[in-house]
């Protein structure tokens, strides 16, 4: 069983890495962004409260998405593990992880980083824009997103680096080389 982190700044390919290791792993996926976007189709009351600040590129208020996330990890399909993708993204959203871990008794055995460049995540984004029509893919929304993840989510990855929990690897390539590549690191 393996209950795991995927971070990375966005585009980096978690989300298409995850749907893997999670098929690879049989671990359910659990991908925040996802849920607030479900929510935000659905126009549910969770969804009616993200909706400004993914449309902006913000952080949702970590008392929303912490209660969210200790909620959805108490489902029976996360009892035999899990992958977190996009939670925590900030340091405090790891002391609360910290405290809902303690409260279901479940401890965390790796947090996985995909790497990438600026440039190249820019260029994957715009892209992606034109296919999925995600409201949050626009160039300055993008942008904004990037200096978010800088300034919050990288001294987030720093204390799991810190905690010895950190493996990167290089989410440039082919979605198979990258693939293998987590796979590789994931037996280290
Ligand atoms: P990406 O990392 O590619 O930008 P995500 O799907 O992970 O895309 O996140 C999209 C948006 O959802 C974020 O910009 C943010 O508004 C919201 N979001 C996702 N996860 C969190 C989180 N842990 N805390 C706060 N907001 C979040």
């Amino acid at each position: 069983m393996t209950r795991m982190l995927i971070v990375g700044p966005p585009g980096a390919g978690k989300g298409t890495q995850s749907k893997r290791i999670s098929e690879e792993l049989n671990i359910v996926a659990i991908s925040t962004g996802d849920i607030f976007r479900e929510n935000i189709k659905g126009e549910t009351d969770l969804g009616k409260e993200a909706k400004k600040y993914v449309d902006a590129g913000e952080l949702v208020p970590d008392s929303v998405t912490n209660r969210m996330v200790e909620d959805r990890l108490t489902w029976d399909d996360a009892a035999e593990g899990f992958l977190l993708d996009g939670y925590p993204r900030n340091l405090s959203q790891v002391a609360a992880f910290d405290e809902i871990s303690s409260r279901l008794d479940v401890k965390l055995d790796v947090v996985l980083e995909l790497t990438a460049d600026t440039e190249e995540l820019t260029s994957r984004l715009v892209q992606r824009a034109e296919t999925d029509g995600r409201t949050d893919d626009n160039e300055d929304v993008i942008r904004h997103r990037l200096e978010v993840f800088q300034k919050e989510t990288a001294p987030m990855i720093e204390e799991y680096r810190q905690r010895g929990l950190l493996q990167q690897v290089d989410g440039l390539g082919e979605i198979e080389t990258v693939n293998a590549r987590i796979m590789d690191a994931l037996k280290a």
